[in-house]
Formats: C-alpha cells, sequence, structure tokens
C-alpha cells in the first residue's frame, strides 16, 4: 500500500492491522514471504530509504500486514535508534487497528535488548504477542526444543504472556501453526 515514516501518515485507522518485528536480520522478511507464498512481498520493504520507515500491505479491504522497520545489529546512531523508538512505540500506542504483534527471532540470538523492547511494549499496550524463532534449521531438532522452552520459561519468569513457535522460512517449517495464529486475530473461521 504505502511507506510512512510517521503513524499520523499510516493509511486510515479501520479494521485490523498485524505487525511483524523483528531485529534487522532476524529473519523477518523471509518470514512474511514464507507466510504470504510470495517471493518478494517484504524485499518491498527494504529498498533505500524505505528501512526506516513502516510499509503497510493490504491483504483485503478489512485487513493489512505491517512491516516494522528493525534497526541493525551493527553500530546505529543514538539518533536513529531514538527516532525508531519513538515511532515504533507511537505507532503501539495509537494504532487502534493493531490486533498483535508477530515477533521475528533468530534461534540463535534470541531476546535481545531489541526484541524486550518489543516484548514491554506489547505488555504495556496490552497486545497479543506471538514469537516466531526463525532459522530453526540452523540447530538440530532437539537444541531448538531446547532453546524454545528456555525463552518460554524466561518469559514466563518476567509475567510475559506470548505464544512462541520454531520456525524456518528455509524448510518452511512452521507456517501452518502461523498461519493460526495470523487467522485468529484477523478473526478469520478456523474451517476454510
Ligand atoms: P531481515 O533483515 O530480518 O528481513 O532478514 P532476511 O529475511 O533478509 O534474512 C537475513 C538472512 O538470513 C538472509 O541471508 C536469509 O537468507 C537468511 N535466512 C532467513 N530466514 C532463514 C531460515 O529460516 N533459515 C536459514 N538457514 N536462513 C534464513
Amino acid at each position: 500500500m504505502t511507506s510512512v515514516p510517521r503513524v499520523d501518515l499510516a493509511p486510515p485507522d479501520d479494521g485490523l492491522e498485524i505487525a511483524f518485528a523483528g531485529r534487522s536480520n532476524a529473519g523477518k522478511s523471509s518470514a512474511i514471504n514464507a507466510i504470504t507464498a510470495q517471493k518478494s512481498l517484504a524485499r518491498t520493504s527494504k529498498t533505500p530509504g524505505r528501512t526506516q520507515q513502516l510499509n503497510f500491505f493490504k491483504l483485503d479491504d478489512q485487513r493489512r500486514f505491517v512491516d516494522l522497520p528493525g534497526y541493525g545489529y551493527a553500530k546505529v546512531p543514538i539518533k536513529v535508534k531514538r527516532q525508531w523508538q519513538q515511532a515504533t512505540e507511537h505507532y503501539f500506542r495509537k494504532r487502534r487497528s493493531l490486533c498483535g504483534i508477530f515477533l521475528v527471532m533468530d534461534i540463535r540470538h534470541p531476546l535481545t535488548d531489541f526484541d524486550l523492547q518489543m516484548v514491554e511494549w506489547c505488555q504495556h499496550c496490552d497486545l497479543p504477542l506471538h514469537i516466531a524463532l526463525t532459522k530453526a534449521d540452523k540447530l538440530k531438532f532437539g537444541a531448538s526444543k531446547n532453546t524454545l522452552l528456555q525463552i518460554q520459561n524466561s518469559l514466563k519468569s518476567i509475567e510475559v504472556n506470548a505464544s512462541i513457535q520454531l520456525f524456518s522460512s528455509l524448510k518452511k517449517v512452521g507456517i501452518k501453526e502461523a498461519h493460526g495464529i495470523l487467522d485468529e486475530w484477523f478473526a478469520f473461521e478456523k474451517n476454510h
């Protein structure tokens, strides 16, 4: 639909919106493409000038995906980080159509400061949160299950209520599970 630097420039705040978040390189674009069965939908968001913007994708008249900016793991100027924080926090607090956050984490580097910030905002704004541990193909099944359990326990210990799953865009693991959550948030009937 559009890419905007601030929430006041976003499309009308009606219907339902689900936002995808993830630190840069976590595998968010690949996850969006795998979930939507498109080759380069989320690449649109990576075109120069759009990486710091909120990118809106229309699914139908009532439903949208939003690809949120995720700053790089490399050194980011503090000013850029602050701008990003302000824009994203504002979006979380003000956007009434926002019905859930789909947070993508690299299973080998979970719960970064970026992720914890997202988790905190979801709690603060009472937003449903789902976590996809992507690149799960990089670990053996047992190791990835252990990581999943560890993260579940860490979140429980800080009283965070989130669903969590293993995901691999490369091996197409966890897509059905992700669809289940998204369908629920978008209030689609289960049996279609
Ligand atoms: P983004 O910056 O979060 O949008 O990350 P990308 O989707 O661009 O992925 C970053 C890198 O990780 C790319 O080299 C991808 O090919 C790779 N990648 C993404 N998802 C997976 C996955 O499920 N498995 C593996 N092995 N690599 C992945």
